[in-house]
């Protein structure tokens, strides 16, 4: 039997209890306020609890041992793959394979599927505001079979040029592989429009949804997509799990991407054959607690219902845009508030390194990221080399919008002092 998840709390305030981290205050007695969620969440504690469970009571290796604490280690393993399937409404628990993250589900599926249906002159589609994720896998292939990548534009507001992608769709690229959510500008790109125009010039096309999943409903099967890929570790779930998505039929005929134990159906001294989906594609012994973890965190996000995530996280941005936009020397980037505006809010201060912020911010309790965000082309054509980064989750709420923009304004005192 899977573990029973209470139900949480209500979104924002209140929902803080189930998460044990945000509990600490810092010296000074300030609460943490924890804006960096688009980097790694925290967990609640049903997910802790789940994970330590598991390694209290249930842990064997899987799928290989004929007792009975390895038959439920295993059943544990395989509820949490209906879990994932139900989550992101996958046609067959078959069709998600667990990954570490979502680096290397897009390998997985470059590596794979790349080398058997990619070839020399072949066009790669991936856009300016990806993650480094979803450029170097692609490079690493073009170099291997001679393939060419070129890369969507963007508008000065963070959005996808769609022009710029019908032009490159008309010279019928092999793969389209986009982000479902910019993890710099929050931009919340139409996924499903341009998976259908994808589809219509024949390309395979794979959404990174590491941002996607976390912040909206996500339904695979309605948008449509070959592949698509995210971290557990950002839906709430343990590090060292994530997932691939792929349709049934491109997995079933893609070879194996690490060879090893549990990806096998009979190994010879000179030869092997492959164990169908998805063992095929999780060699070794698998991250069993992490996957556990992960299956709950999805029970918990079903109970909290991810449109109302979304609605929560995108009535939050809309304060915080408001909020950001009344400090004078305050750039953000992005669209501006609206439905294509996940919780994810990049800016800049004035004469201020966006290091210089974020460490002020630290001194407040308020956690924030600065750098280039594993976005160094999105970056350049932003003509910036790092922007600091406040991003949401289902425990963000006014407050932490408050104590943002208040440590701002002290960063700003602190340097025109
Ligand atoms: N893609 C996007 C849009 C991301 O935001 C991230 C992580 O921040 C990744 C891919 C890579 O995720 P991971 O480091 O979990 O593999």
């Amino acid at each position: 039997m899977a573990t029973t998840i209470p139900a949480p709390t209500t979104l924002g305030a209140s929902i803080r209890r189930d998460f044990p981290i945000l509990q600490q205050e810092n010296e000074r007695g300030q609460r943490l306020s924890f804006l960096d969620s688009a980097a790694s969440s925290q967990k609640p504690q049903v997910v802790i609890d789940a994970v330590s469970s598991y390694y209290a009571e249930e842990n064997a290796n899987i799928h290989r041992g004929v007792y009975t604490l390895s038959e439920r280690a295993t059943a544990r393993y395989e509820e949490a793959r209906q879990e994932v399937a139900s989550f992101i409404n996958a046609a067959s628990p078959k069709e998600c394979i667990f990954t570490r993250n979502t680096t290397e589900a897009i390998n997985l599926v470059a590596q794979s599927w790349g080398r058997a249906n990619v070839r020399n002159g072949d066009l790669i589609v991936i856009t300016e505001m990806d993650h480094h994720s979803n450029i170097v896998p692609w490079q690493l292939l073009a170099e291997a079979v001679g393939a060419e990548i070129a890369a969507v534009g963007i508008s000065d507001d963070g959005r996808l040029d769609l022009e710029s992608l019908n032009r490159l769709l008309a010279r019928e690229p092999k793969v389209v592989a986009f982000p479902h959510v910019s993890n710099a500008l929050g931009t919340v790109n139409p996924a499903a429009e341009i998976i259908r125009r994808a589809k219509q010039a024949g390309a395979t096309v794979l959404v990174d949804s590491a941002q996607g999943t976390p912040h909206l409903p996500v339904d695979v099967r309605a948008l449509g997509a070959d592949f698509l890929a995210f971290s557990g570790h950002k839906v709430l779930a343990p590090m060292g799990s994530g997932v691939l998505w792929g349709r049934l039929d491109l997995l079933q005929a893609m070879p194996p991407f690490l060879g090893g134990g549990g990806m096998i159906r009979k190994v010879e001294i000179g030869r092997s054959t492959w164990a169908d989906v998805p063992a095929r594609f999780e060699a070794g012994t698998p991250a069993v607690g992490d996957a556990v973890g992960l299956g709950a965190a999805l029970r918990y996000l079903t109970r909290l219902d991810m449109a109302a995530v979304s609605a929560h996280e995108e009535a939050l941005t809309r304060y915080a845009l408001e909020r950001l936009a009344e400090l004078p020397g305050v750039t953000v980037f992005g669209p501006p508030a609206g439905e294509d505006h996940a919780g994810v809010i990049s800016f800049t201060v004035e004469e201020i390194h966006p290091h210089d912020v974020a460490s002020v911010l630290n001194g407040e309790n308020v956690a924030v990221r600065a750098g280039h965000h594993c976005c160094q082309p999105l970056m350049a054509r932003l003509g910036v080399v790092a922007t600091t980064r406040a991003s949401f989750s289902v425990y963000s709420d006014r407050d932490d919008v408050d104590r943002l923009a208040e440590a701002i304004m002290k960063a700003q005192r602190i340097f025109a002092a």
